[in-house]
């Protein structure tokens, strides 16, 4: 099966030539992001394996049918960008990696929280500038903070195991309550109550149209004043323009972010020699209290080599007949 791999990075390269590739898939990396500019790039490819921010709309995947594509192999869990019944119209299956590393993207979500709260980002430069003074670097203890963990699935189990070892209390919401995060002593309750105790919110839902802005003016202003908010969710779990605000009254005290609702556009690319256009990432850039990642939460060598050897078992299975991972 011709395979051509979109948005795929030197890492992705890397991890996909050591996984264990099936003789009958024959890999192509295409650095281009899949888009309508570059979506006849895949004519001729059965299968097109697309990574977050690929463009999967209707009308990329009306030209990639068209094109003789009938799969889509996605390298991620989450689907929020692939327009489902579009892909079902058009007789193209959609598969993903459901789970590769818990722990690359809960410990991300950690380490966002210790470099706000010991503000490692600012000490970092200071200290490389010869400015050896701690004025503005207070940070607090974790043990005995409350966390509140909204979606605790894979990753929110895991992101809740850590803070509990920190000594946290736990709160959490999720529709579907998990036993192994109640073990954790975690109390689930309403979305608002959860905000409305904790002092560190971190964000492990999926992105659907039940969570779009599930952090909105109004959630902001429920929030205990000086909270800090971890987002390695989805971008547009969150309203931005509403967290600069927050930011600039001080509601918010600290702002994580692995993930951008506008990110499509900017992450994985080199665009350090441009003057950047978008005003709104230009603003979150300029806090003190926000410390941004371009998407990486996912970029451990244990992920990409689950999502590599994931993605090429799940070619090989919807190849001989028994699809898995099915979206
Ligand atoms: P999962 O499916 O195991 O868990 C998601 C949980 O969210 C489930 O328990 C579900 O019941 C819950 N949920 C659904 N709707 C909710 C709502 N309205 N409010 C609260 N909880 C809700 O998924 P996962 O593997 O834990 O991943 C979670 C999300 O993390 C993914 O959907 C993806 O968007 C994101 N993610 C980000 C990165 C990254 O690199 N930053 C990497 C992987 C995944």
């Amino acid at each position: 099966m011709r395979t051509l791999l979109y948005s795929s990075q030197t890492y992705d390269r890397d991890s996909f030539l050591a996984a264990d590739v099936p003789s009958d898939v024959e890999l192509h990396f295409q650095p281009a992001r899949l888009t309508l500019d570059t979506v006849a790039l895949a004519d001729q490819y059965e299968v097109v394996c697309a990574f977050i921010n690929d463009d999967l709309g209707a009308p990329v995947l009306e030209r990639l049918a068209a094109g003789g594509t009938r799969l889509i192999a996605l390298r991620s869990a989450g689907f929020n960008h692939v327009d489902l019944p579009a892909a079902k119209r058009l007789g193209l299956e959609v598969v993903r990696v459901p789970a590769y590393s818990p722990h690359a993207v809960a410990e991300h979500a950690v380490a966002l929280i210790m470099s706000l709260n010991r503000h490692l980002h600012r000490d970092y430069n200071r200290t490389r500038d010869g400015d050896f003074t701690l004025h503005g670097l207070t940070g607090f203890d974790l043990v005995g903070k409350t966390v509140g963990v909204v979606g605790t699935g894979q990753i929110g189990a895991t992101f809740a195991r850590i803070m509990a070892g920190f000594g946290c209390r736990l709160l959490a919401y999720d529709p579907c309550p998990a036993e192994q995060v109640e073990a954790l002593g975690a109390r689930y309750l309403p979305l608002e109550q959860v905000l409305a105790e904790s002092q560190i919110i971190s964000l492990h839902c999926p992105l659907n149209e039940h969570t779009r802005h599930l952090i909105n003016r109004q959630s902001l202003s429920g929030m205990q004043r000086g909270a800090m908010l971890i987002n390695t969710g989805r971008g547009a779990l969150v309203d931005t323009p509403a967290l600069i605000d927050a930011l600039k009254s001080g509601q918010l005290g600290y702002l994580g972010l692995d993930v951008y609702e506008e990110e499509a556009q900017l992450f994985f690319e080199d665009r350090s020699d441009l003057p950047l256009q978008d005003d709104v990432l230009a603003r979150l850039l300029t806090f003190p209290n926000v410390v941004i990642t371009a998407h990486q939460a996912f970029l451990t060598r244990e992920a990409l080599g689950a999502i590599a050897q994931t993605t090429l078992d799940n070619i090989a299975g919807w190849a001989s007949g028994s699809p898995q991972n099915l979206v």
